[in-house]
């Protein structure tokens, strides 16, 4: 019950998070996490009275089983339609401990333009340089991921990769832990973000692929989280601590 209550917790902190960062607008996303050793999750809930992904408390925290079915929170709150998209990562991905799906408008415009994520920087941010080195898939529907059977199209377009954009509408982003899921949403949006504004300077270069190939083993592999069982790691939680203290008050 202790660790169902720090989970709900964590999950309202994230969406505050993503929400102050403005990753998302109004009631548009939800952040869930596996409850461990069981098949149901924790997700941010719908419903009458909510205010937005930036202020969620951990009472908009509701329990649902694999088929979006409430099993435990308010009964006045709903799991989101988008839910399959949590339920069908967590079902395909036994090593997923959280997913995050928002709308952050720069990442979609890229999907929108047709335009790839470059890796136009190293150093200035590895863990997001890496995504894209190695390459973000997209899937190319715009539609809600309403149904099952949605969700496990959007899980093939996926593969391994932890993060994904979703063409005209947003992205969803996987970890071993809430907070990791939360970073990778962050560093795509920071790579997002910085193509945007080279595309305006203009001239945007990808770094070498000499310089690439350096960073590597400081770019996180697409197939490697932090820990199954929900653990943060040192890097992870040095770089949350920073954004949970832009929502403290
Ligand atoms: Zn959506």
């Amino acid at each position: 019950m202790a660790d169902i209550q720090d989970l709900r917790e964590r999950i309202a902190t994230a969406c505050r998070v993503l929400g102050r960062l403005e990753l998302t607008r109004a009631a548009l996303g939800h952040v869930s996490a596996r409850v461990p050793g069981t098949d149901r999750i924790l997700i941010r809930a719908r419903g009458p009275g909510e205010v937005g992904v930036r202020y969620t408390t951990e009472d908009q925290v509701i329990e649902v089983d694999l088929d979006g079915a409430l099993v435990s929170g308010d009964p006045g709150l709903a799991a989101p339609q988008e839910v399959f998209i949590h339920t069908e990562v967590y079902r395909a991905r036994p090593d997923v401990q959280s997913v995050v799906h928002i709308h952050p408008p720069k990442v979609v415009l890229f999907t929108i333009c047709c335009k790839p994520l470059l890796p136009l920087y190293g150093a200035f941010n590895p863990g997001s340089a890496g995504f894209a080195c190695e390459g973000v898939p997209t899937y190319e529907r715009s539609i809600l991921i309403n149904s099952p059977a949605l969700g496990r199209d959007l899980v093939a377009a996926m593969g391994d990769s932890p993060v994904c954009l979703m063409r005209g509408h947003g992205i969803t982003t996987m970890g071993g832990s809430i907070e990791e899921a939360c970073i990778s949403a962050i560093h795509l949006n920071e790579l997002a973000e910085m193509n945007y504004d080279a595309h305006l300077l203009g001239g945007a270069q990808p770094i070498s692929e000499e310089d690439q190939k350096v960073l590597e083993p400081i770019m996180k592999p697409r197939t490697r989280f932090d820990g199954s069982d929900g653990s943060v790691s040192g890097m992870t939680l040095t770089l949350w601590r920073y954004y949970k203290r832009l929502t403290d008050s």
